[in-house]
This record gives C-alpha cells, structure tokens and sequence, in this order.
C-alpha cells in the first residue's frame, strides 16, 4: 500500500522530509512501517491513524531517554514524530538501521546490564506511555511492589474483568499474592529499563552491534527486562553471560520470572485473550 499522501505532503512541508521512494517493512505489531528514501537518506517510518494523540511522542520520548543513558546500544535517532490529525495519521520517523547477519550477544547483555544502571529515586516515570497499544500507567512510587501491584498488574487485571475476559477471582488471586512480593522479589534501586524487551524488539546492525527499538521504557526492576526476554525466547546464553559480567542477579531469578512476567502475560490476555488467559490464571493459582 502506497503512503497517505496528506503524510507525505505534510513531511516535506513541516520536516523537509522529501520522500523519493518507499518500501513496506514487516515484522511490526501495531503500525504501518516502511523503509523511505529521502535526500537525508534512507530513514524509517511507522504511522498509524488509530493511536492515541502522543502516542509517537511517548516512543519518541522513549528512544531519547535510551538514547542518553550512559550505553553503547544503539538507539535510533528520532527525526520527527506526530499525533494523528486531520485524516492525517500519526508517525514516527526516525533513522533507518539496516540489520546485520549476527550480532555480538555477550556484549548486547553487558550493555542492557549497563542500561539498568541508570537510577532513579522512584519507580515510574514522569509520564505515562503504552505497552503495544495499551495504556501504560508510570505514577511514581517509593517501593517496587507497590508500583507492580498498582501501576502493573491492577491496570491489566481490571481491563481482563471488565471485558470478561477473567473474573474477580483473579483479583482475589492477585491480592494474596501481591501480599507476598516483600519477601519474593529482591530490593532494588529504580533503574531505566526499555520496558518491552522480546526479540522482535531487537535487532543487530551491520556491525553487529544490538539496537533496541519500541520502548516502554520507565524506571523499574531490572529483573523486569530479563523475565520478559524468556517470554518468547531469542536471547542466546551469551546474552545473559553478557548481562552477568556487569550485573549479578540474585538467587532464584527463574523462579521469579513467571511473577514478573504477569505483567507482558496479562497485556496479551487484553490484547488477544485466548491460551494466554489459562496461562495467566495458572500463574496467579501457582504463586497465591
Ligand atoms: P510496531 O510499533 O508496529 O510494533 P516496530 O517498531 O516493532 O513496529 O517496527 C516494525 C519492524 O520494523 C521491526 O520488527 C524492525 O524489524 C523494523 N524496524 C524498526 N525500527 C527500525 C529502524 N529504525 N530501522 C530499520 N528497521 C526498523
């Protein structure tokens, strides 16, 4: 499908973004994607008319705050971004990374290890942004648990019930288990996590080095970023090795995963509902 022209006239118009030719890119979830080339060169664009005003500006949001920590990931430079607006959609364009063969997964986890080391002195982030499509709630909190609880599960869990998807009994399942978080997750300081970390949202570059893309980024508990990257698999040995050379984890990581991970299972109950309901209630009757 060729570009909305409104879009294209209102990139050269606005960004001086002149688009010469375009090609689709697959793989995304949510959005239309498409490789443009430019008189800036080749650059990257997604756009949807369906996404809420700051939808763009809060990944944008997120890719800079990546994009300044103290790493040696490779973050796209963001060009332009936009709500949607007058049957124009809304887009994002940024810097257009073309993907290598293989990649440098040891290192790829020694630099998320160094991305976790950037603190905070709450969790949550200044302002909400999304997870996917959804909603994703960043009111700030002293203690991890608290913000889990609140801000994580509580969101997820009301949007399953609401739209009958599970019913109050993994409320009261959750609050049992909510109850023990104190002594089942380790204590942390808020560290800058991206939030969305499954392997369709890495890639490697051409010098192999890793690049992350579609954050949703906020601070939390790094235990966050590697639970949801054994969600789906595609992270290597090498890559917790990585991650391990910088930062040690606490005994009984895998253990917890399963609890972190209510949070990436339940946005696919709400997303998609299907097996990942069964999965969601098995989780919560486990732990509770
Ligand atoms: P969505 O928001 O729809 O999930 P993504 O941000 O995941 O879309 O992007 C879709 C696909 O485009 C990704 O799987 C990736 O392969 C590719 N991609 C994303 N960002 C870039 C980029 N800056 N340069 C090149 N390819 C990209």
């Amino acid at each position: 499908m060729p570009l909305p022209d409104n879009l294209k006239e209102h990139l050269e118009k606005s960004y001086n973004i002149d688009v010469q030719s375009e090609s689709s890119v697959s793989g995304g979830s949510i959005n239309s994607a498409y490789c443009i080339s430019t008189s800036l060169g080749d650059l990257f664009l997604k756009y949807n008319s369906n996404v809420p005003q700051n939808f763009f500006e809060r990944e944008s949001d997120g890719l800079k705050m990546l994009r300044s920590a103290n790493t040696n990931l490779r973050i796209p430079e963001v060009i332009a971004a936009d709500g949607p607006d007058n049957n124009r959609p809304g887009f994002l364009v940024m810097e257009y990374i073309e993907s290598g063969r293989s990649g440098d997964s040891e290192q790829f986890g020694a630099e998320l290890a160094k991305l976790h080391q950037t603190e905070e002195s709450e969790f949550g982030l200044e302002d909400d942004n999304y997870i996917g499509s959804l909603p994703q709630s960043n009111r700030k909190h002293s203690a991890w648990e608290s913000f889990f609880s609140e801000e994580r599960i509580k969101p997820q869990l009301k949007m399953a019930i609401d739209s009958c998807k599970m019913d109050h009994s993994a409320q009261k399942a959750w609050g049992r288990l909510s109850s023990k978080l104190d002594r089942l997750l380790p204590k942390v300081e808020p560290s800058l996590i991206h939030g969305d970390l499954w392997s369709g949202n890495y890639l490697f570059d051409t010098n192999g080095r890793a690049v992350l893309i579609d954050p949703a980024v906020y601070y939390g508990h790094p235990e966050m970023d590697l639970a949801f990257s054994k969600m789906f698999g595609g992270f290597s040995s090498e890559f917790y090795r990585g991650y391990e050379s910088v930062s040690s984890l606490e005994n009984g990581f895998e253990e917890r995963v399963p609890i972190y991970n209510l949070y990436p299972l339940l946005v696919h109950v709400n997303l998609f509902g299907g097996h990942y309901v069964s999965q969601a209630k098995r989780v919560l009757d486990r732990f509770s």
